[in-house]
């Protein structure tokens, strides 16, 4: 029987490069491993496989019955919607502990880093297996996504060292100029539905009973946003209403200035007045310096629920 490496909801480059190089790793060590997604690759995610030459594991929403090793998440919001009758083989993830719970010992590889590939990286050292040119390339590509070309507070020096041994093994020598035009990639914007631009990166959150969804949009310049901004927050509005959920917030992160403007619809913003200390004005808020979801905005709106 295979196991399904798979990612979370709305994958990122973390998810499918990382199930991509686990699923490899696994069969390697004779254990069969099939990468897989739950949803469409974003264009960043397009290029880093149309640079590397693979195509995009295959889409697969359902794992009733089946063997899963998952990566990117613990959180059930994010996870397939029939987790609960699948098996969890394994996890690996670089976010706070979710709320997803297993019936039968698993296999876990967690660890407070930038990317789940920087953990991936530590996997293939531990069973001693040489990681092919294409994969370290994806692999490397999705620790500087994560890690914002290593801008992030998330970002270890674990990271830089990994980005470091798999550009060596991909052949890149100029891996920032690449994870720059992977941020270009990921600035064009235009010509997007706006509700595609909402849920390219979005997560739901289970915060002490309440379904938080927070969105971010990570670009090299926030001007790209004048002429939409107000699609967005009315498209986000009409989010919060289909999914009824109590907030939603959307980042609009400027990696350059270093700083994010937060869009929010909430059924109480005096919440995210004391998450983030600072009132909005018109449902906006500027958070200088804040560029990471996991590690700045998730924390503190998860305190100020409790
Ligand atoms: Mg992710
Ligand atoms: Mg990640
Ligand atoms: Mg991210």
């Amino acid at each position: 029987m295979t196991m399904y490496v798979v990612g979370h909801k709305v994958p990122d480059s973390d998810s499918i490069c990382g199930a991509i190089a686990i699923a490899y790793l696994k069969n390697q060590i004779g254990e069969s491993a099939t990468p897989a997604r739950l949803g469409e690759p974003s264009p960043e995610t397009q290029f880093i496989l149309d640079k590397f030459g693979f195509e995009a594991p295959e889409l697969k929403m359902s794992y009733a019955g089946e063997q899963v090793y998952i990566v990117d998440h613990t959180e059930k919001t994010q996870a397939p919607d029939d987790i609960d009758q699948a098996t969890v083989v394994g996890v690996v993830d670089h976010h706070k502990l979710g709320d997803l719970t297993t019936s039968t010992p698993l296999e876990c590889w967690i660890r407070p880093v930038g990317c789940s590939n920087t953990i991936v990286k530590m996997m293939y050292d531990f069973y001693n297996v040489e990681i092919p040119k294409d994969i370290a390339g994806i692999m490397m590509c999705a620790i500087l996504s994560d890690t914002v070309i290593f801008k992030s507070p998330t970002c270890t020096t674990a990271d830089i060292k990994c980005v470091e041994a798999l550009a060596e093994i991909a052949g890149i020598e100029d891996y920032k100029g690449l994870g720059m035009e992977m941020f270009k990639v990921k600035s064009a914007v235009e010509g997007t539905p706006v509700r595609d631009l909402v849920m390219r990166d979005f997560k739901d959150f289970n915060m002490n009973g309440n379904l938080v969804g927070i969105g971010q949009l990570e670009v090299i310049d926030l001007a790209v946003f004048d002429d939409i901004k107000d699609d967005l927050a009315a498209d986000i509005a009409k989010l919060k209403e289909e999914g009824g959920r109590h907030s939603v917030l959307l980042l609009l992160t400027d990696i350059m200035k270093e700083g994010s403007e937060m869009l929010i619809v909430s059924d109480d913003e005096g919440i995210i007045t004391k998450a983030y200390e600072a009132a909005p004005e018109g449902g906006k808020l500027w958070l200088d310096g804040v560029l990471s979801r996991k590690k700045q905005v998730v924390p503190p709106l998860q305190d100020a629920f409790a």
